[in-house]
């Protein structure tokens, strides 16, 4: 139901004083004072200040006494018994006259004959039956009275702005819901290295992958989940499913980011991995939070290009600068024995200490160990072999990417 603009007149009823009354919600419209002459007197009245405000109600004040008129030979007051008549009406103590309250409120015209109940004041007691009733009939009244009665039903059901809004929100708190679901079944399968797609992810497929069979399941037990599931935006696609799984690693990478900015100074790792035809760099970076080391990767850094020193050095410098890392200190630098990385003079780690000296290069331990152990296995012949079979179990259980 739509809400009933009242016809307000700016602060009528908090103001016995104020002697010019003003119009509000006809902006296109002249003030009612300027258009005709016998309006005049409306400036010159003030409204009492005991009458019902929008917030309240008709005011009805019980007394056991109302004040008394002299009508000829008779004395006449007003009587109580009127408000049970007319539950509209209202009694003003300070003028000792009554008023029309829907009138007052919600009439849109005022001419001399309806102000009497709106600005005047009714105080002929001795023809008040017989005024109330022609009044309560009267065409203007009802208007005035039906917009009332929705002025009323608003209050209570509320707006329809009001209504909208709050389904709205309603909707955005469910759609939260959903998304905070969807995100946790994005991080869980990737905490625990699980592929998300599956090779047919057709509705009738009897194996549409992890992640869309780890929705179904969740929709067979949670109705709310399931509703929104089943339309058609439901945030399903592999792009999404992207979309999510870099905002979450934008997110941890700006907190290590964080870390190592309130720590000062960092060490960098660096290594090529193979990612199906794409050659990449890994940066790893060691920290101090609190005098414990961290040691976190911050990306993958595409080198397929070119794998030359020089490309090398710009792809990780450009890197430093996106996170945001330029000015801090690099204080040690870690690769493997490729003299591309190791080179004392024309290698990476040269590169790196020419704008950073304090970096010193550290020849990766786990690379050495590696290195250690291959060489140490090619002069035992069962060893060999043992290493060899194990490699081919790996192979055939762990296929590797294709090699260019
Ligand atoms: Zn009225």
């Amino acid at each position: 139901m739509d809400s009933v603009e009242p016809f307000s007149r700016t602060d009528p009823l908090s103001s016995s004083s104020s002697s010019s009354i003003t119009y509000q919600g006809q902006p296109d419209q002249p003030t009612h004072r300027h258009e005709t002459t016998n309006i005049t007197t409306v400036t010159e009245k003030s409204i009492p200040s005991d009458l019902g405000t929008l917030q309240s109600k008709p005011s009805q004040p019980m007394r056991d006494t109302y004040p008394l008129t002299s009508f000829g030979l008779q004395k006449r007051g007003f009587s109580e018994k009127y408000f049970t008549i007319h539950s509209w009406l209202e009694y003003s103590i300070q003028r000792d006259a009554v008023y029309c309250y829907p009138c007052r409120h919600f009439g849109e015209t005022i001419s001399s004959h309806e102000q009497i109940f709106t600005i005047d004041g009714f105080r002929n007691w001795k023809k008040l039956g017989e005024k109330l009733k022609k009044h309560a009939e009267s065409q203007y009244h009802m208007k005035n009275n039906s917009k009332y009665a929705l002025f009323l039903q608003s209050k209570k059901d509320g707006t329809v702005l009001d209504k909208m809004s709050s389904s709205s929100v309603e909707l955005v708190q469910k759609n939260r819901d959903y998304l905070k679901i969807i995100s946790d079944i994005i991080l869980t399968l990737s905490l625990q290295g699980m592929p998300f797609r599956g090779h047919d992810e057709s509705d009738d497929s009897s194996n549409k992958g992890n992640y869309k069979e780890i929705c179904e399941l969740i929709s067979r037990h949670n109705t709310s989940f399931s509703e929104s599931y089943n339309k058609y935006f439901n945030l399903s696609s592999s792009g999404i499913q992207n979309d999510i799984i870099n905002n979450a690693g934008n997110i941890i990478q700006s907190k290590i980011i964080g870390e190592i900015k309130e720590c000062g100074a960092y060490a960098i790792m660096v290594d090529e991995a193979r990612c199906f035809k794409e050659q990449q760099l890994s940066f790893c970076v060691r920290y101090t939070k609190k005098l414990e080391i961290e040691e976190r990767f911050l990306g993958f850094v595409e080198c397929s290009q070119q794998r030359d020193v020089s490309s090398l050095w710009t792809l990780i410098i450009n890197f430093i600068d996106k996170l945001g890392l330029r000015n801090f200190p690099i204080i040690a630098q870690a690769y493997d024995g490729a003299s591309v990385m190791s080179g004392r003079n024309g290698g990476l780690q040269a590169k790196i200490r020419e704008i950073h000296p304090e970096a010193i290069y550290i020849h990766c331990m786990a690379h050495r160990l590696n290195l250690a152990v291959v060489d140490s296995c090619n002069d035992i012949q069962g060893l060999k072999s043992f290493f060899n079979n194990l490699e081919i179990f790996y192979l055939c259980l762990f296929p590797s990417p294709v090699k260019p």
